[in-house]
């Protein structure tokens, strides 16, 4: 019987990997940060996974959970999940979705030395990463040029996590490019324009405000990044991974398939640029080439662009509806 032990558990991603896991037999355990999180995610999280309280900054608590659930995979969700709040705490940000990861892969190491089994790790990494790429799409060999606090953090467990492989723990990083579900909170700005399209739909008016809606994203469907995780956790070889689905959309694009598919066809009447959603430094395009993981790890994506938005538009409106 496999023990899978997620942190950030409470998150878009450790619900989606909750889920997926139970369903395979597998027994999950989570790390939340605080109580209150636990709280508040209690409607999507399954009721199955047992959830341990404790903070990523608290390395020895961390070894100790870790040492007592003695799994067999470990998935670091965890972290500072925006860019944007990543400037408004820096240090927080270094601490917990930098320094926390390798506290994790430390308790892993431990665990697996005084075990004498192995213990498998996937650390969720992101395409800020690369911060301002020059090359597109990116892959594996990329350069790392994080240009924010969030990326400078998510580098250094990246970068820890190749640290750790040479010294004989099975650790993968999957290099995630943005991934969406009706999960999403709508600090995203998927979730944004699909709450406030479907409200709009409803009401009959109403104006979103945005940022850029030029930026240009490689949006997938998160199910398939869990999947991609899982995959990379039993692989034979530990190694990085770029998960994406090659495809760019600009937010505008984004906006008039979600208003579309609220039923209104003119959505730009309904969508006014503000300033203040406007990034002082933002990449204009963010795409990756997942060709490795296809090879290697035999996945793929398998929701379109148009499906992604269709299913967070519904499920928006879906909630309107019955509320
Ligand atoms: P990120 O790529 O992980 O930062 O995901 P987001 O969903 O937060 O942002 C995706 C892109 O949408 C970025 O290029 C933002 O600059 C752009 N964007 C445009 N308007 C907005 C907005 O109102 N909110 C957010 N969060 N992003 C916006």
């Amino acid at each position: 019987m496999t023990t899978a032990f997620l942190t950030g558990v409470t998150g878009q991603d450790g619900t989606l990997l909750a889920r997926r896991l139970l369903a395979e037999g597998v027994t999950v355990h989570g790390l939340a940060r605080h109580e209150d999180d636990v709280a508040s995610s209690h409607g999507q999280r399954p009721a199955e996974v047992v959830v341990h309280v404790a903070d990523l900054r608290d390395t020895d608590a961390l070894a100790r959970i870790v040492a007592d659930v003695a799994p067999d995979e470990i998935y670091n969700l965890a972290g500072i999940s925006s860019v944007a709040y990543s400037w408004e705490q820096p240090v927080l940000t270094g601490e917990i979705t930098g320094v926390g990861a390798v506290g994790l892969y430390e308790a892993a190491w431990r665990a697996q030395e005084a075990g004498g089994r192995p213990v498998r790790v996937v650390q969720a990494s992101s395409a800020e990463i690369f911060g301002l790429p020059d090359r597109s799409p990116q892959d594996e060999s990329t350069a790392i040029r994080p240009v924010s606090p969030y990326g400078a953090a998510k580098a250094y467990a990246h970068l820890m996590a190749s640290v750790y492989r040479s010294r004989g723990l099975h650790v993968s990083t999957c290099v995630l490019y943005n991934h969406e579900s009706p999960l999403r909170p709508t600090s995203f700005v998927t979730r944004k324009i699909t709450a406030a399209a479907a409200k709009i739909a409803v009401d009959g008016e109403g104006v979103l405000a945005l940022g850029n809606l030029d930026a240009r994203r490689d949006w997938g469907w998160a199910d398939d990044y869990v999947d991609a995780m899982v995959r990379a956790a039993r692989h034979d070889a530990a190694d990085d991974f770029v998960i994406a689905t090659g495809r760019t959309h600009s937010v505008a694009e984004f906006a008039a398939a979600a208003f579309a598919r609220a039923g209104i066809d003119d959505w730009e009447p309904h969508v006014r640029v503000d300033p203040r959603f406007v990034r002082p430094v933002d990449a204009s395009e963010i795409v990756g080439d997942a060709s490795k993981a296809a090879r290697e790890l035999g996945w793929r994506p398998t929701v379109e662009f148009e499906e992604v938005v269709g299913r967070m538009v519904d499920h928006d409106l879906a909630l309107l509806r019955t509320s």
